[in-house]
């Protein structure tokens, strides 16, 4: 049997204590994994600023050359790391697959960004340079829907710009993580990566550290707001890609089949458990029963089950206390509205619920107004095109929003009116390494991806001589 290791600066090393790790398909523990004490932590850090005079002074090109490495070491793995994230998240293998191949190609471009010195004068007066200097110490602590992704998110932009990070996985899913660590310690210097996974318990050790500069976060918002109360006193930099309770607006033009495949792929990937998944559908009145009709019974083929098995579009939730949040969702969801597929949880063991739509269902409804994170998806109906850009714009998120209709002029016009980080126009989830990732209001702060993210891995210098 595999024997898991935390990596700390360059040495794969047990844990002071262990953590036991639950297959969400079966309930049951299937591993179990080192735990860092706190000291554990403490040696992280000290291991990350160790190697930090170094890997700063390290020629970029050989930089970029280390990722480019981590990129074919998740490809030459990707059959282990995809069944693990199958057997610790839950998500159905070909997902598990797509996050592995999503992860190599998220790398490849990281290690082709480019943040070079940016001369704003050059003349008889001076020469004035403005440069992206390492920041140092980069804590990435990472929610539980992504584990292989979301922690490349972390590690790529942080080591680049020159960083020595720590990442902490999510309690209930260390294992892909610590297999990535294996394979980082074969390819970056010492300390430059850490990864060290907790039981809930070292997130604010570790982000209100005086040797840390810059925590880089995906979680729940209530978790981004502590570490910014945390990170204060030290005035740390702080990423934070949060919450998000997404609205796409259906409108009366729309071809209702291909629109309805389309925006159940958007809510129900990844079992729902997806910061930029489709969490409101707001549809014209006029074609509001058939989109719901089209809907539920895209829910009722759905197979749900094991991530393993053949077949299975859907598995389970990822941890016992968000299937009981879930839980508490279908229950307000039946009182509130008419629920016409799914609204049960599945008759076997392991977290399942049957993937639900609710008709009938409007603003001020809990299931329309909080962020579900599972298998239901809310259909709300609407009149006036006004009326609805403002009760999508009425929630304290804003990370993603769409507009589906077939005139892409029009439907692009009122995208533009949705207060988030991203609109789109007929897709969702639509995001790249490429495009700058962030969040209006408490679904986030600052940006991810591209040059603009890799920026926030940077602190400015300006370089000015006098002629
Ligand atoms: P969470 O905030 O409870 O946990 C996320 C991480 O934070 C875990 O690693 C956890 O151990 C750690 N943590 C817990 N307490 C901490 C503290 N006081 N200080 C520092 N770290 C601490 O979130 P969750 O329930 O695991 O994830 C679900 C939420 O994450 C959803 O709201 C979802 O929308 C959001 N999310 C957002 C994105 C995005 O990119 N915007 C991606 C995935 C998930």
């Amino acid at each position: 049997m595999t024997e898991y290791r935390l990596l700390i600066g360059g040495e794969l090393v047990a844990g002071d204590a262990t953590l036991e790790v639950v297959n969400p398909a079966t309930g049951q523990p299937f591993v179990t994994v080192p735990r860092a004490s706190p000291r554990q932590a403490e040696a992280a850090i000290a291991a990350a600023k160790a190697a930090l005079p170094g890997w700063g002074a390290t020629p970029i090109d050989e930089r970029r050359a280390r990722i480019v490495a981590l990129a074919d070491a998740v490809a030459a793995n990707a059959d282990a790391l995809a069944r693990s994230l199958t057997l610790e998240q839950g998500k159905p293998l070909p997902e598990a697959q797509g996050e592995v191949a999503w992860t190599e190609g998220y790398l490849r471009h990281y290690a082709t960004l480019d943040l070079p010195d940016r001369v704003i004068q050059d003349d008889d007066q001076g020469y004035i340079a403005v440069r992206h200097k390492p920041l140092g110490v980069v804590v990435g602590i990472i929610a539980w829907n992504f584990p292989l992704l979301v922690a490349c998110w972390k590690i790529g932009p942080a080591v680049l710009a020159g960083n020595a990070i720590v990442l902490k996985p999510a309690p209930t899913t260390p294992v892909t993580a610590l297999k990535l660590g294996e394979l980082c310690r074969e390819i970056f210097p010492a300390g430059v990566v850490n990864i060290i996974t907790d039981a809930n318990d070292l997130g604010a050790h570790l982000t209100s550290h005086p040797d840390v500069a810059k925590i880089g976060f995906t979680g729940s918002t209530g978790t981004g707001k502590a570490i910014v109360a945390n990170a204060a006193s030290g005035l740390k930099r702080v990423t934070l890609e949060l919450g998000g309770n997404d609205p796409a607006i259906v409108l009366d033009d729309v071809d209702i089949k291909a629109t309805a495949k389309a925006i159940f792929g958007n809510a129900f990937l990844n079992a729902g458990q997806v910061c930029l998944a489709v969490k409101r559908a707001y549809v014209h009145e006029d074609i509001y029963d058939a989109m719901c009709e089209e809907l539920a019974r895209l829910a009722q083929e759905a197979v749900v089950g094991d991530g393993l098995e053949q077949g299975t579009s859907i598995g389970p939730i990822q941890n016992r206390a968000q299937f009981e949040k879930v839980q508490g969702f279908l229950e307000t969801a039946r009182r509130d509205g008419k629920v016409i597929a799914g609204g049960q949880v599945l008759d076997r063991d392991g977290f399942f619920i049957a993937p639900t739509i609710v008709r009938d269902v409007t603003d001020g409804d809990r299931i329309v107004d909080e962020e579900q994170f599972g298998p239901i998806l809310p259909v709300i109906s609407y009149a006036d095109i006004d009326d609805v850009v403002m009760r999508a714009n009425a929630s304290e998120y804003g990370l993603g929003g769409s507009v589906w209709g077939r005139d892409v002029e029009r439907a692009a016009a009122i995208a533009g009116r949705i207060e988030s980080g991203q609109v789109w126009v007929n897709q969702h989830i639509a995001i790249g390494p490429h495009i700058p990732m962030a969040g209006f209001k408490n679904s986030g702060l600052g940006v991810e991806q591209s040059v603009e993210g890799l920026a926030e891995y940077t602190q400015t210098q300006v370089v000015n001589i006098a002629r």
